[in-house]
């Protein structure tokens, strides 16, 4: 027994009244797009592997190897002695397919997010004032890291650019004279929604306001943009830093900053979740590597994912359900209530299909929903099994 045991029974008690006690669920990958949960086989519709990357062959067989060849951990942060040529041979891929200068390798995305953030705020608010445009919906690493750098974020609505630019303006009125640092914290597909950020515009309109984007492409690295390699690339040269994950569609784990040189070699120099923290080990890296060789190969497979979305949101909305904005992989089935969403969810999963409720205070208060993810691991019969479960669930 811990000291504080009756202190987390009764957080964990509170939890259960309100109805948001967590749990985690036992689950073991049967193969892409399919999992067995708790001993029971379904179709996965709520992982990440967009691509089905997770189980590819090349990516397991160079995890393998680079650990054989390498060992199992780099045994020191990269400013020690952990920076293997590894690191650099992946990273340097990584800025050559983003099309930036440099890019740095980070632990996870949320670490990114966490750490990162926090290294440039504080850089710039210790130069003088800071101004933070934040979308509404970020994901909650992108929130704590503007958090944890104690600057007040300006929240502008969700993917709404005009909101922002008038935020922009009516702020530099204000502004006029001082020395202030622009920052605009936004995704360019959100995880909870699907729904893209036109990066074009935003990269205009932090031109004429001389802001800086920081642009977490978690949902988009691999399966928008040129080479499917995110949307910054959509505005090359103009998003000053892009972040993502090999977590998602990249099949593994890890994150990535790509951006100019001089920001990663001040990352390098002041981001306390890059230098106090032990590099990342051989196998990731393998795995990196690997999914770098094959993603911008894949446009088949993003061209089936594209329509397979199309196609679910078509069906989804043929049945009254409200699927936002999503115009991705990511489809969400919004149906407000909790109880609801909590109900279909275990509908469908008595039917063998996985689409996991999304609750507050994930998502707003009102917008409960299932958050369906698609991959190109799926076949189209499998996406039709889960239009003819929401049907029967619904009827
Ligand atoms: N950013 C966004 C927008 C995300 O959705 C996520 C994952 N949920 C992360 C960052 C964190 O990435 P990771 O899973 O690699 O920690």
């Amino acid at each position: 027994m811990s000291k504080l045991d009756p202190l987390f029974s009764s957080e964990l008690a509170r939890a259960e009244t309100r109805r948001v006690r967590r749990r985690l669920r036992t689950a073991s990958a049967a193969a892409p797009g399919r999992l067995v949960l708790e001993g029971e086989p379904v179709l996965n519709f709520s992982s990440n592997d967009y691509l089905g990357l997770s189980r590819h062959p090349l990516l397991v067989e160079r995890s393998r190897e680079w650990a054989a060849r390498h060992g199992a951990g780099a045994q020191a942060s990269r400013l020690v002695t952990g920076n293997l040529d590894l690191h650099e041979q992946v990273e340097a891929k990584l800025a050559r397919l983003k099309g930036t200068e440099a890019a740095l390798l980070l632990a996870s995305g949320w670490q990114a997010n966490a750490a990162v953030l926090p290294a440039l705020l504080r850089a710039a608010a210790s130069q003088g004032e800071v101004e933070l445009y934040a979308d509404k919906l970020n994901h909650a690493s992108l929130h704590h890291g503007c958090q944890a750098a104690g600057v007040r974020q300006i929240r502008f609505r969700h993917n709404d650019l005009d909101h922002l630019e008038s935020l922009l303006a009516g702020k530099a009125e204000t502004a006029a004279g001082k020395s202030v640092s622009r920052f605009i914290v936004t995704e360019s597909v959100f995880s909870m929604d699907g729904d893209r950020t036109d990066v074009e515009r935003l990269a205009a309109l932090a031109d004429r306001h001389q802001a800086f984007v920081y642009l977490d492409e978690a949902h988009a690295t691999g399966v928008l943009g040129p080479r499917g390699m995110g949307l910054a690339g959509l505005a090359p040269g103009r998003i000053d830093l892009a972040m993502g994950t090999f977590s998602k569609a990249l099949g593994g784990f890890g994150a990535y900053v790509a951006g100019s040189r001089a920001l990663c070699d001040y990352l390098i120099n002041a981001c306390s979740g890059f230098i106090y923290t032990t590099a990342l080990p051989p196998a990731v890296l393998g795995a990196m590597d690997a999914a770098l060789d094959l993603v911008p190969t894949l446009d088949a497979e993003r061209a089936r994912l594209a329509a397979a979305g199309d196609n679910l949101r078509a069906a989804l909305r043929g049945m009254g359900l409200d699927t936002g904005a999503s115009s991705t992989q990511i489809v969400p089935a919004i149906v407000g209530d909790e109880a609801r969403a909590l109900a279909l969810a275990s509908g469908l999963e008595q039917r063998g299909l996985l689409a996991v409720a999304i609750r507050p205070p994930t998502v707003p208060a009102g917008t409960s929903r299932l958050r369906v993810t698609l991959s190109a691991a799926h076949r189209d019969v499998d996406v039709a099994r889960l239009i003819d479960g929401f049907a029967a669930v619904l009827a």
